[in-house]
């Protein structure tokens, strides 16, 4: 198979996952990075994410079959704006990370010369809180979307190609418009991180007078929260950058809050069960119940006391079973039941394990 130069600009937990999945099917490929700081790179070389690293991004463009801006998404304009004035190989493959795609693709196809060069935005939908390339990790993108938003650049083979170069991240390619893809996103991913920011600052400004916010605030807050600790420059640059999807989300929430104001102010019993009943059921036909790409159809639900090794206990016991899954919900107090929430391959492993620990009385448990 023809061997590929990848040139990798930003080594951080995106840049750099990329760099390990493309050599996990292509070790013959030669990849190349580069980094702004030393450290990344450092790190870069020293875990053989590349093979070569450079601090000047215009050193290795001329080199590269594909260049991959993986840097927040103001630099990825700026870089695309600046390939354009570099001697590039005819017919690169030019494609990003961002996660925002209209205000990328409509910088490359002002800048980008189509007869010269291939563009496609593309995101790769997985993240984590960490950064960096000390946080690369090959299985990142398993199982996750991988967006591509097709420009006027992109030829009948661009995105074949570029499927085929990251066949090693196991994700699952997806192709939509790019505007599409940032209303899409405003919705489920932008929308949702103002949303835990706002709550912990109406929560932190309530403890202020209410100390026990603080301690009352249990697992429910916490998961509608969690995403309230991500970076603050990543989420700041995502906004700027989805403007009118992201007001349009603000202004139509505000509506379904004030619907549910209305409800509770009219005592309207029947309407505000309607209204949590409509939320339980269309949350279950959403694909959040498939973690990681796992099922979540083959669960059980087993309460257990807190004590020391309760969860080995339940473990043992399914000892020979293979547990795809595990995770804690804690209810409210620390010091009563927690339940832990295994989930199994099919249905025949889950009527295993429920069969052996219904026979155990420690353990209530619940399909
Ligand atoms: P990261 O902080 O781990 O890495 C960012 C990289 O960009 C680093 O190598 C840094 O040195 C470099 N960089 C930052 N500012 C720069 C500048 N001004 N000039 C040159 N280089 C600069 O971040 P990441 O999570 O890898 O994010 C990279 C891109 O991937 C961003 O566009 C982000 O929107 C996108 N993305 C992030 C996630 C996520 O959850 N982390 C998910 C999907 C897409």
């Amino acid at each position: 198979m023809e061997t590929k130069t990848i040139y990798i600009a930003g080594l951080g937990l995106i840049g750099g996952s990329l760099a390990l999945g493309i050599k996990r099917d292509h070790p013959d490929y030669e990849v190349l990075g580069y980094n702004r700081s030393d450290k990344s790179r450092n790190i870069a070389l020293e875990r053989g994410l590349v093979d070569e690293a450079t601090a000047n991004f215009a050193e290795f463009a001329p080199r590269a079959d594909v260049i991959i801006l993986a840097v927040p998404i103001k630099q990825t304009i700026a870089f695309i704006r600046a390939l354009a004035d570099m001697p590039l190989k005819d017919n690169v493959i030019i494609t990003d990370a961002g996660s925002t795609k209209a205000e990328i693709v409509a910088a490359a196809e002002t800048y980008l010369d189509p007869s010269q060069v291939q563009f496609v935005g593309s995101h790769p939908m997985a993240g984590s809180h960490k950064s960096g390339a000390i946080a690369a990790d090959v299985n990142l993108f398993e199982n996750a979307y991988y967006i591509f938003t097709p420009t006027s650049l992109t030829r009948e083979t661009t995105i074949p190609q570029m499927k085929e170069i990251l066949t090693g991240l196991h994700a699952r390619f997806v192709q939509i418009d790019a505007a599409e893809h940032d209303r899409v996103t405003g919705q489920v991913s932008h929308f949702p991180h103002i949303l835990a920011a706002s709550l912990m600052e109406q929560a932190g400004a309530y403890a202020k007078d209410h100390e026990l916010t603080n301690r009352f605030a249990a697992g429910g807050f916490r998961d509608m929260t969690r995403i309230a600790e991500s970076e603050p420059g990543m989420w700041t640059s995502i906004l700027l950058s989805n403007k009118q999807a992201v007001l349009d989300r603000i202004a139509d929430f505000q509506g379904h809050l004030d619907s549910v104001a209305d409800l509770i102010e009219a005592d309207d019993a029947d309407g505000i069960w309607h209204f949590f009943n409509q939320a339980r059921l269309t949350r279950k036909t959403m694909e959040i119940h498939k973690k990681g790409g796992i099922d979540s159809g083959f669960d059980l639900y087993v309460t257990i006391p807190d004590q020391e090794d309760s969860i080995l206990k339940v473990l043992e016991i399914l000892r020979g079973i293979s547990v795809m899954n595990i995770r804690i919900n804690e209810e409210n107090r620390e010091d009563i039941n927690g339940i832990l929430q295994i989930t199994l391959k099919n249905q025949k492993d889950q009527a295993r394990a429920m069969d052996l620990l219904a026979k155990d009385p420690n353990y209530n448990v619940t399909l």
